[in-house]
């Protein structure tokens, strides 16, 4: 009897409802799943190609929820972002990496750099700067030991604003990251005027699609150009030995991907890399 017309609409009535109710779950929750301590700290590698050997690390964050079970960033990064509690996530995850300083894996006995992710709307939040030097410097953890990482489609509007900000994280000693590249927005005349250091390229130059050849001539000027601009490339997403190889021959240094590891929490990545626990 019911026409099939109104069954979608119902379904996707429910779907819209289901959605709605996610959200105003997660906005009742947010606040004390800080305080609870349920964002938990999960690093993945940056790993040499010339020999596979530790780079680095990104550090991402987990939402680890009794009530609303795991949940991966992109199930609630954007609704932060929307209501402002991102500012106070990305803080915590700096102060979660800065109490984890040093890193310092066995093997080389330097402390690795760990990689923070901003978003546009933290970075441009008044006080930034003053609050971001407020946890690094409070930890006693020095600056060039933390990356920030910035999606190329935080330029999209107020350019200077953010190119402003980033002016002071560099010249207080911070390594800067442009992350996403090639996703988005972002003239090779931004490039230029950025104050950045590394350039991660986005997966999406990975993926395997109708004209390998073609996509591995994109991939080499976008290599090529990053070189000559003096920018450190990381190539994300990496996720099979023929691209390995691939980006070894076009000259790519770093890549992170599957194929060396998943993101681990924090307890994981210093197992499988023989780092001591900080103090
Ligand atoms: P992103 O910064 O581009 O981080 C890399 C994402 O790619 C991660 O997703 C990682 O798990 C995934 N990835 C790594 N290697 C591979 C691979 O070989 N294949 C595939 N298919 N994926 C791979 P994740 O952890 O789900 O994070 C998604 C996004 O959420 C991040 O993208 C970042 O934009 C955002 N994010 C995560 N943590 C934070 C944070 O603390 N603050 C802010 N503002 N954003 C964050
Ligand atoms: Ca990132
Ligand atoms: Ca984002
Ligand atoms: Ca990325």
């Amino acid at each position: 009897k019911e026409a099939p017309a109104e069954g979608g609409i119902a379904r996707y009535d429910q779907a819209f409802r289901d959605a709605v109710d996610l959200k105003n779950r997660i906005e009742r929750h947010e606040d004390h799943a800080l305080a609870n301590r349920e964002f938990a700290l999960y690093l993945q590698p940056k790993n040499r190609l010339a020999n596979g050997s530790l780079a680095g690390a990104e550090a991402l964050v987990r939402w680890e929820s009794p009530e609303l079970g795991f949940l991966p960033p992109n199930s609630f990064i954007p609704l932060f972002e929307k209501n402002g509690f991102i500012v106070q996530l990305d803080f915590y995850m700096l102060k979660r990496v800065c109490q984890s300083y040093p890193m310092t894996p066995a093997s080389s006995g330097e402390a690795l750099v760990v990689s923070v992710n901003f978003s546009r709307v933290t970075i441009l939040r008044d006080g930034f700067v003053e609050r971001l030097l407020r946890v690094v410097d409070g930890a006693g953890v020095p600056h060039e030991a933390i990356e920030i990482e910035i999606t190329e489609s935080a330029f999209v509007m107020d350019e200077d604003a953010v190119i402003a900000k980033l002016e002071m994280l560099k010249a207080l000693g911070f390594r800067l990251a442009m992350d996403d590249f090639g996703t988005g927005y972002s003239s090779l005349n931004l490039l230029r005027k950025l104050p950045i250091d590394v350039l991660k390229i986005d997966r999406g130059f990975l993926a395997e699609n109708t004209d390998a050849e073609r996509s591995r001539s994109v991939l080499k000027g976008v290599i090529d150009m990053a070189r000559d601009l003096g920018l450190t490339i990381v190539c994300e997403g990496v996720e099979t030995e023929g691209q390995i190889a691939m980006l070894r021959e076009l000259g790519c240094p770093i890549a992170q991907g599957f194929v060396f590891s998943k993101p681990l929490p924090e307890r994981e990545f210093r197992k499988l890399y023989d780092i001591p626990d900080s103090g």
